[in-house]
């Protein structure tokens, strides 16, 4: 019979598309919209990275590579993992990928079983569900609060632990929070781990987008036990503004490597080529770019802190990596707007860019329905303006 798989059907479609799609609706009509949706620096790819890639294509680097990477790059990762993140992985033990999100994808496709339980702490990443879905994993959710910075702690983890965890995802800067585990908390997430005997995925993607002294610490660099038992996740897109170009990596145990890399090659043969070549340099050349945008994301932060901790009815904490303000946006929900009470997450981001022409991403997907996520990766000028619309709505509520 013509029936579609239940697997694929049972995938949510992302809420966060409906309102882009909305407000690109509306920028077509000529109506200027401002998008504090953005998930992508705003910047152009680094010079240096982009002429690598025209060398690459003008050498003849076109062809297959093999399928968990070229042994340069991969030899780049491991320098990088060694020097930035104080972790010791030879080259089988690593696995380039077509993007973080394809590594996340192999990562689980690796480690789980059917009916396999993934602890994933809430605010999260909307596609982690997902991805654990359809590797026949079951998302187990923990919910955090304002009061303990949007982080789980490890007697948290402790107490949703059954004979089925298969793993747990740390995501570290956060998205959507921009929080950044400390040592300690690490630690004792770390012996938990170990002492139960499960996975951790470290998703590390934002790791070069931080704003304050601290360097973020990864779980696997604490000691050999949780080594063992960690997933090192982490990617170009985000640090080098490098999102269409499709290139993530991983650092495992061999084991998981193996699978990983056979699994890939089948799926999708290789990495891109060319992108490769671009991922080296980005590594290995020059980090200056990396530290004029976090520069510049660090204002736009200072601005939309500032401005958003003195707006009634909202409230955020200050982000230390990344590039999202996360939003408390709970005591709007018991205001009318225009006679009718706001109630629902997705009715505020409906009305500020039906009729005020802000797109704000609601957070219900990311485990959080009173929260919205703003990006600042868009120019402080449209900030500005964006963050004035949103004061507008507020000051209208009753
Ligand atoms: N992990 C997190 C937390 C992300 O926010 C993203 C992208 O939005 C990714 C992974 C995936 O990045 P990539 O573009 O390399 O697939």
């Amino acid at each position: 019979a013509l029936t579609l798989s239940k697997k694929a059907q049972a995938v949510k479609p992302s809420s966060t598309l409906s309102i882009t799609a909305k407000a690109k609706e509306l920028k077509e009509k000529g109506i200027d919209v401002v998008g504090f949706g953005a998930g992508e620096p705003d910047f152009n790819t680094p010079d240096n990275i982009c002429e690598a890639a025209i060398e690459a294509i003008h050498a003849g680097f076109t062809k297959y590579t093999p399928a968990d990477g070229t042994l340069e790059l991969k030899k780049a990762v491991c320098e990088k993992f060694l020097k930035f993140n104080g972790l010791r992985y030879e080259t089988n033990q690593v696995v380039v990928s077509n993007g973080g999100k394809h590594s996340l994808t192999n990562i689980f496709t690796a480690i789980i079983n059917p009916g396999d339980e993934v602890i994933i702490p809430a605010p999260y990443w909307l596609s982690y569900p997902e991805i654990v879905k359809l590797a026949d994993g079951v998302p187990v959710f923990i919910r955090t609060d304002k009061s303990q910075n949007y982080k789980v702690t490890a007697t948290q983890i402790e107490a949703v632990c059954t004979d089925r965890t298969k793993a747990l995802i740390l995501n570290s800067p956060n998205n959507p929070s921009g929080m950044i585990y400390t040592r300690e908390e690490l630690e004792a997430i770390a012996e938990v781990a170990v002492r139960k005997d499960f996975y951790v995925v470290s998703d590390e993607m934002y790791e070069n987008l931080i704003y304050g002294d601290d360097h973020p610490v990864s779980i696997a660099s604490l000691n050999d036990e949780i080594y063992k038992r960690t997933i090192t996740c982490s990617g170009v897109a985000k640090s080098y503004s490098m999102t269409g170009w499709r290139i993530g990596y991983t650092g495992s145990s061999k084991e998981i490597a193996k699978l990983m890399s056979s699994v890939q090659s089948h799926q999708t043969s290789n990495p891109n080529s060319i992108a490769q070549k671009a991922a080296y340099e980005a590594l290995m050349g020059s980090q200056d770019s990396v530290f004029a945008m976090n520069e510049e994301f660090n204002k736009r932060r200072d601005y939309m802190f500032d401005r958003i901790s003195n707006m009634r009815l909202l409230s955020a904490l200050k982000p230390q990596g990344a590039f999202y303000m996360f939003v408390d946006i709970s005591e709007t929900l018991d205001k009318e707007y225009k006679g009718t009470k706001i109630n629902t997450v997705s009715n505020l981001a409906k009305i500020l860019i039906e009729d005020f022409n802000v797109a704000v991403i609601p957070c219900d997907d990311f485990g959080f329905s009173d929260h919205i996520r703003l990006s600042y990766a868009i120019s402080i000028e449209q900030i500005k303006k964006g963050l004035n619309r949103i004061e507008k709505l507020l000051n209208e509520l009753r």
